[in-house]
């Protein structure tokens, strides 16, 4: 298991090799030296970030009770929060679904995900929670990975909305980003795996 040093610096070895990588798909992919300077610079940063993402359940030592209610109180939240605050996010996650074959209007089959996601959540919240607050759980996992990935696509696609410097990550820049966050993960287990 590796400490906050050794993961910092796994991590920044692989955010240098990231961000070149990520300038070096830029260019290819015909863009310009500044994009792709913004873009090793936002792939570096996200894979460092998410490479010491996992230890934050090292925090998690509150009574299970106390941890509980925070997050029904958070997934409650959240879901309200996106569709009030980001609702082209929920529309992105209904695009998501209807790739699968699923039809119906984006932002219902986003919300649809979010209440069926929300519920899953409540319903093995106890365990989750359980296993949250026990290091290498949780955060250590295959599915935290993958959610990472995700959420990370979608929260820089809406980044990219603002516009400026960020517009740089709409489309397959913003994928890009979420791969970086699922290296990043990956880079703290592999450590971790020691
Ligand atoms: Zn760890």
């Amino acid at each position: 298991m590796g400490n906050f040093n050794e993961h910092y610096e796994a991590g920044k070895s692989a955010a240098i090799i990231a961000a070149v990588a990520g300038l070096v798909i830029t260019l290819n992919g015909g863009g310009d030296i500044g994009e792709g300077v913004i873009v090793a610079a936002g792939v570096g940063t996200v894979v460092l970030g998410t490479s010491l993402l996992p230890d934050i359940d090292h925090q998690a030592s509150k009574p299970r009770e106390a941890a509980g209610r925070f997050g029904v109180v958070s997934v409650v939240a959240g879901i309200l929060g996106l569709v009030l605050f980001a609702p082209e996010i929920v529309d992105q996650l209904g695009l998501i679904v209807s790739t699968f074959g699923i039809n119906g209007a984006p932002s219902s089959l986003g919300l649809g995900v979010l209440l069926i996601g929300g519920i899953v959540l409540l319903a093995s919240g106890g365990e989750m929670f359980d296993s949250l607050t026990t290091h290498r759980g949780f955060t250590h996992s295959l599915p935290f990975v993958g959610l990472i990935g995700v959420i990370a696509v979608l929260v820089t696609w809406h980044l990219s909305s603002y516009g400026g410097i960020l517009a740089v990550f709409a489309g397959q820049n913003g994928v890009l980003v979420g791969i970086a966050a699922v290296i990043g993960v990956l880079v703290h287990l592999g450590v971790d795996s020691k």
